[in-house]
């Protein structure tokens, strides 16, 4: 058929770049790490969108949108952000081509139309929105804000996978404005429940809610919250960002409010995000050798209908019945798809809607008719029932409810199983080379250890854990004293 994978276990990287273009979600593009999400693709992204979409306005947020282009002026304003962004920024010096003289057919840049200012395309926003912030904001009244922005994003990256890590990528960034400190904390924690109720709820990815180190930390923020989640092949990936960024924005951009006693202060801020690297991980936790497998809360099809048919009289006595299934479906909020087409053979499509993950196949033939029966597949475990016709359409939203918590349990499962104690360097290394995962292990807190580490062992301290408990303990690595462990792991 053309369309099978490699296997996991053989080359768990060629699976999934095989499977990322095979299930038609994205390609690669003309451009070098920017890709072409595909229709397939991009309506999981939709869905994944609609229900953050959701969650953020049930939270009292409001989308808005800023522009692509940052004057670089105000890109520098806040220095640390600045720096961290400056190696993998995209910048625009001119705003005009014109004809070649020497090359006939060639287009080149026109001299003349060099910009005054240099613009950097965004890599994110908090300088052009903070920027803005300052006309908005004056006194108590006017805060808080809470704003976020769907966007793309450019950050000039080296090496790039599809959807995990791309040079342009579509993400959200929610940037928020407070009177308190205690506020903006309270803010940036919120939004990291959020995303993790997102990733637990609809992407039925378990997630580990942390925070960064500070070398690891967002350029210009006081602290990173992140989540963590555990790929099937052991490798971490962060999924998600909350920053508490203090006042470092509000002083950059002179950003102040008049407070209730009628001081002058200065704002504080938060910036949170999520991208299309929600995409890779949503395939890299549930998917397997025969394609995509896709939380029902998140597919663009829940249930596609297979007909078995040698004759049109036997398509048309099946779609008589498949029309009452949809429709019974449909009402209940289910996206339903039949599969007519008479230029493929029933198996090709089994294939063909496994390799695209939809949770839940019927499959009717002639026989089927004269029981009153349907096949029903389940995507996750490959189990097939045969069911009474009249039965489908209570049953199948209790099969799409148990396969959304028995992946979700899988994926605890795996996630579980792969978190290690160690008490030694030793340990350390042998569990990342034998086993993965994460390795919960104790660290002096110094930012040479950690580079130390990541250095010898290519594994980097993924998160401390918001829920860790305070122990006495050695760092693995240096011996020092240590009160907590912290999670490393080898990440994408
Ligand atoms: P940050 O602004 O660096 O905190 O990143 C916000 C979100 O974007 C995080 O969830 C990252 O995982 C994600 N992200 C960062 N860089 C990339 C990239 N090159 N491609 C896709 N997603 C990214």
């Amino acid at each position: 058929m053309g369309k099978e994978i490699p296997a996991r276990n053989e080359d768990y990287s060629l699976w999934y770049n095989e499977l990322v273009k095979k299930a038609d979600l994205a390609e690669h593009s003309e451009v070098r790490g920017c890709m072409v999400i595909k229709p397939y693709g991009y309506s999981i992204w939709e869905k994944m969108q609609q229900a953050l979409d959701k969650m953020f306005k049930d939270t009292g947020h409001s989308n808005a949108y800023f522009p692509l282009f940052v004057p670089k002026s105000l890109f520098e304003a806040e220095e640390k952000n600045a720096e961290g962004f400056a190696k993998e920024c995209a910048i625009v010096t001119h705003y005009r081509l014109k004809t070649d003289p020497e090359h006939k057919g060639k287009l080149m840049v026109d001299p003349e139309a060099k910009l005054e200012e240099e613009l950097v395309v965004r890599p994110t926003s908090e300088a052009i929105i903070w920027n803005t912030y300052k006309k908005w904001i004056q006194s108590y009244r006017d805060l808080p804000i809470l704003v976020n922005q769907w966007a793309n994003v450019v950050r000039w990256e080296m090496r790039t996978r599809l959807f995990l890590r791309t040079a342009e990528f579509l993400w959200q960034e929610g940037h928020t404005a407070h009177a308190t400190a205690d506020e903006a904390v309270r803010e940036t924690v919120q939004m990291l429940d959020v995303y993790a109720e997102f990733a637990e709820s609809f992407m039925a990815m378990p997630v580990i809610k942390g925070r960064k180190t500070d070398s690891e930390r967002f350029p210009g923020a006081v602290d990173t919250y992140c989540i963590e989640a555990m790929m099937q092949d052991g490798k971490a990936l962060q999924a998600g960002t909350s920053h508490f960024l203090g006042q470092n924005f509000a002083k950059a951009f002179n950003v102040k409010f008049t407070s209730k006693e009628g001081k002058l202060e200065d704002v504080w801020g938060t910036s949170w995000g999520v991208s299309t690297r929600l995409m890779g991980a949503l395939i890299m936790a549930h998917s397997d050798d025969d394609g995509l497998v896709l939380p029902p809360k998140l597919a663009p099809i829940h249930v596609v209908i297979v007909p078995i048919f040698k004759s049109d009289e036997e398509l048309k006595k099946i779609t008589e019945k498949v029309d009452q299934i949809s429709a019974a479906l449909r009402k209940q909020g289910y996206a339903v798809k039949f599969d007519n087409r008479d230029t493929h053979k029933p198996g090709f499509k089994f294939a063909e809607w496994e390799l695209k993950g939809v949770p839940v196949r019927l499959a009717i033939g002639p026989r089927d008719l004269e029981n009153g029966t349907v096949e029903v597949a389940r995507r996750d475990t490959k189990e097939k029932q045969v069911m009474k016709l009249d039965e489908v359409s209570a049953a199948v939203p209790r099969l799409l409810d148990d396969i959304q918590q028995s992946i979700y349990q899988r994926a605890l499962g795996y996630r579980n199983e792969h978190i290690t104690k160690v008490e030694t360097y030793d340990e350390l290394k042998k569990v990342l080379d034998e086993k993965g995962g994460f390795v919960s292990a104790h660290w002096d807190g110094t930012p040479e250890t950690e580079a130390a580490i990541k250095e010898e062992t290519k594994a980097t301290i993924r998160c401390i854990p918001l829920d860790v408990k305070e122990e006495a303990g050695k760092c693995v690595y240096s011996g020092k004293p240590s009160n907590k462990r912290v999670l490393f792991a080898r990440a994408y």
